[in-house]
């Protein structure tokens, strides 16, 4: 399959990690937008969001960001979690994945 995540999750492509379980891999983002930018994926292949019917993998990639944060040290200062669906929101990988974005004042409303 021609998905750049799943590259990463079968290792053919290099990448930063920092976390791994069966189901999930936590990579450093290649082109990060925040000092701690932290991509949080699923190792099974779902394109989008509202494709995901496993509610336990979704609370286990909250848990997991949360625990992240709590180890990259922006647990106290903020931290914020996105997650881009489609084109309006600028989803440019087809695997679905949260970014875990903090150390650094961020602004609301998001551009
Ligand atoms: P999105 O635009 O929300 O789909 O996010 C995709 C993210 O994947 C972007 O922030 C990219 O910088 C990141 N990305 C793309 N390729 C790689 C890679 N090989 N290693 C790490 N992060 C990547």
């Amino acid at each position: 399959m021609n998905c750049i995540f799943c590259k990463i999750i079968n290792k053919e492509i290099k990448s930063d990690i920092i976390y791994e379980s069966e189901e999930l891999i936590c990579i450093r983002d290649i082109n990060p937008q925040a000092p701690v930018h932290i991509l949080i994926i699923p190792k099974k292949h779902i394109e989008k969001l509202y494709e995901i019917e496993d509610e336990l993998l979704l609370g286990k990639m909250l848990k997991i960001a949360c625990e992240i944060a709590k180890k990259e040290g922006i647990k106290e200062t903020g931290f914020r979690i996105v997650i881009n669906t489609n084109k309006n929101a600028g989803q440019s990988v087809e695997h679905v994945h949260f970014h875990l974005l903090g150390g650094r004042l961020m602004l609301w409303p998001p551009g």
